[in-house]
């Protein structure tokens, strides 16, 4: 096979082809050096607004027309998107990235003098030189590099900024003056091999080059509105699988506290540090050609309003493989949530989604149903704007405020009523505006209370209303101890295996399972459960409880032991490292002996997000630790709150952590 390797007619094209070839061992190839259009065109200053494909265009066609095999470009001046049928089948690794200046006599930038004419030919270079060097007096040049030098030399100018990697291919670095501060293109002293798409054959032979083998990928994933449980199996797999996660506010990070990656926060919230745009976009870049997987999280979906685009576009401009994942956009929650659906049968044809960011510019779309993100300062101007455009003002609207989290609040009104002003609304919020909006209230399901969960499980409580799940326990995994080791030996002697919740269950046979033991080795204990849903976990493993305690505290074990006469002395509990040693202490004074066994622990989860109190209706406290730890966020519980306590213990905790007066204040 004879290779035909389109170039442009320039020495540094050839040396460029000759290097690439140079490298593809055994086979035969032939050089069609050929001008461009930029290359025919000396007059056009590339300060202009050139074309993407102005050093490229004739030698793609030449590709496309079957006259040559590959072209090889500077990786920098590749068009993106190429050409439909083209593909980069190599890029190759970069030999030098920076720029250098080269002047008469060897002066360095800081030593030429006052007025001195210094030649740049892109706009990014012109600017970063003058901000060095004010004084100086920047002009264009074109031409290829040994006219450029030569205006050096000849006196046309007296200093020129060149790439330094087109010095090195030339052989011509004894002229370099100096190596300059100044950002160049990413893509900068790499090649690129271009060929007609799907040629196997090419790809495979040029594949030993291709350096994007060692990129990693970038996945630019939709976290949906916020609340971890509306994010997407293929979005968490994405984080699971993350070396680095660059996030945005506007999603909760509690679901980032156990990831293994490098977390960057690049969010715009006023406390914290802010990254520009393009900070963020050389970031990720850095991150994925350095081999790492990145995630970049945003909020709802990273195709809406969410400069998806963009992060995209210039990612794979520069070769970065990127998989976008969809999340569930805001609106789309926000219309789960408030049961309102966003096109009905006859009602509702169509809808839009809009940007209301630039209140002068608001979009009014013709749509039957329109929804405007970025609005909640601009609620008032919306509505007037929407009724000037002639639509009736009762036209309902609902505004619905942190969609999908924890603090998700709603305000049904209409046009009218949100252009008198009177109404408060607070970022993020969504405005939803449809006629068709009345017919489809989700007040029709009534007021509905707002349930916090504050323990582990939220399932008992669903039928109460509207449950908000924020667990104020984390429950972690313990090493295997000295004394697990000791029970272990001692296993036969327990008459009694006493769980006291579904954790110690979990737990106990996981820290067995550990050490490559099982239940078995308790060969005479009998199994106590200390309610009906302990129970049940333990049956999940196939174990049967031999008496279930019906009073689901630690009165109701003690009862047993008291009412039954329960033969057999020893008694193992497995428990956390907040189990309160009341029930341990009161089966010791009726004479039995009692070991506790610390299977699993009991944390503040890291990153709690507070939930607005005064939108909740009902607190349900799981256990004394989560009372506990309630009490360090909240400090109190405001008064038009009911609560429920799991539990005699829990009741209790409540009372000495002094967060209620009195005991028939809990259910
Ligand atoms: N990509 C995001 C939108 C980002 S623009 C998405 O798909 O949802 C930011 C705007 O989105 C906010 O001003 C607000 O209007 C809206 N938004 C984002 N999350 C929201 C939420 N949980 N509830 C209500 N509005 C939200």
């Amino acid at each position: 096979m004879k290779i035909r390797v389109v170039a442009r007619n320039s020495r540094l094209s050839l040396a460029q082809a000759q290097e690439v070839m140079a490298k593809i061992k055994g086979v035969e190839w032939k050089l069609i050096p050929m001008a461009s259009y930029g290359d025919k065109h000396l007059e056009i200053p590339l300060t202009e607004n050139i074309m993407p494909d102005f050093f490229t265009k004739e030698l793609d066609e030449a590709l496309l027309n079957d006259e040559a095999d590959i072209a090889i470009h500077s990786a920098k001046d590749v068009p993106y998107p190429l050409p439909q049928g083209l593909e980069v089948i190599a890029l190759t690794e970069c030999l030098a990235n920076a720029d250098v200046l080269v002047s008469r006599r060897k002066e360095k930038l800081s030593q030429l003098k006052s007025g001195a004419k210094i030649a740049c030919s892109s706009p990014s270079r012109q600017q970063q030189i003058l901000k060095l060097r004010p004084d100086l007096e920047i002009v264009d040049i074109r031409g290829n590099i040994d006219q450029r030098l030569a205006k050096v030399f000849n006196g046309e100018i007296d200093a020129l900024v060149v790439a330094e990697c087109a010095l090195k291919r030339l052989e011509l670095e004894e002229f370099i003056a100096e190596t300059l501060p100044i950002k160049t293109h990413p893509l900068q002293g790499h090649l690129a091999v271009v060929a007609k798409a799907g040629n196997a054959q090419l790809k495979s032979l040029f594949y030993p080059l291709d350096i994007r083998k060692n990129y990693g990928k970038v996945s630019l994933v939709g976290f949906g509105p916020g609340n971890p449980d509306l994010l997407t199996v293929r979005a968490l797999h994405a984080i699971d699988e993350a070396d680095i996660i660059f996030y945005d506010d506007l999603l909760d990070a509690s679901v980032l506290v156990n990831v293994n990656a490098d977390l960057v926060y690049v969010g715009k919230r006023r406390d914290k540090h802010a990254y520009e745009q393009d900070e963020i976009n050389e970031m990720m870049y850095k991150a994925a050609t350095a081999g790492k997987q990145v995630v970049r999280l945003k909020g709802g979906d990273p195709m809406i309003f969410g400069r998806g685009g963009e992060e995209y576009d210039f990612l794979a401009s520069k070769f970065i493989h990127v998989e976008i994942i969809p999340g569930i956009t805001s609106a789309l929650a926000a219309a789960a949530t408030q049961a309102i659906p966003l096109t009905r049968r006859e009602q509702a044809r169509s809808v839009s989604l809009c940007t209301a960011h630039d209140i002068e510019n608001l979009p009014i779309p013709n749509t039957d149903t329109i929804v405007y993100y970025m609005g909640a300062h601009h609620a008032v101007a919306i509505a007037q704007k929407l009724i000037e455009s002639g639509k009736k003002s009762t036209t309902p609207v609902v505004i619905v405020e942190s969609a999908g989290n924890v603090n998700e609040r709603s305000i049904h009104t209409n046009l009218q009523e949100l252009a008198s002003g009177k109404l408060v609304v607070n970022s993020p919020a969504l405005i939803i505006v449809g006629e068709h909006i009345t017919h489809t209230s989700s007040t029709g399901q009534g007021k509905q209370n707002k349930i916090l969960v504050t323990g582990s499980s939220a399932k008992p409580y669903e039928h109460l209303g509207k449950v908000i799940h924020t667990p104020l326990i984390q429950i972690k995994d313990v090493e295997p101890s000295e004394q697990l080791h000791q029970i272990i030996q001692k296993a036969h002697q327990y008459h009694w295996l006493i769980f006291t919740s579904r954790w110690g269950v979990v737990h106990f046979l996981s820290l067995l399972n550990k050490v490559k033991k099982d239940i078995r080795i308790f060969t005479n204990a009998q199994i106590i459960a200390i309610g009906k849903y302990t129970a049940s976990i333990l049956s999940k493993y196939h174990l049967h409880a031999d008496w279930i305690a019906s009073d689901e505290s630690s009165s109701g074990i003690i009862d047993l032991f008291m009412t039954h006469s329960l033969v057999g002395k020893n008694i193992l509990i497995p428990c956390s490292n907040l189990s309160p040693a009341t029930m341990p202490n009161l089966l010791r004074k009726m004479g039995y002996h009692v070991d506790s066994l610390i299977v699993y622990e009991n944390h503040v989860p890291d990153n709690i997000q507070p939930v607005d109190l005064s939108e909740i209706d009902i607190i349900t406290f799981g256990s004394p630790s989560g009372v506990k730890n309630f009490k360090r966020i909240y400090k109190s519980i405001p008064d038009h709150i009911q609560v429920i306590a799991k539990g005699e213990v829990t009741k209790n905790a409540l009372y000495a952590q002094g967060l209620l007066p009195f005991e028939d204040w809990v259910i």
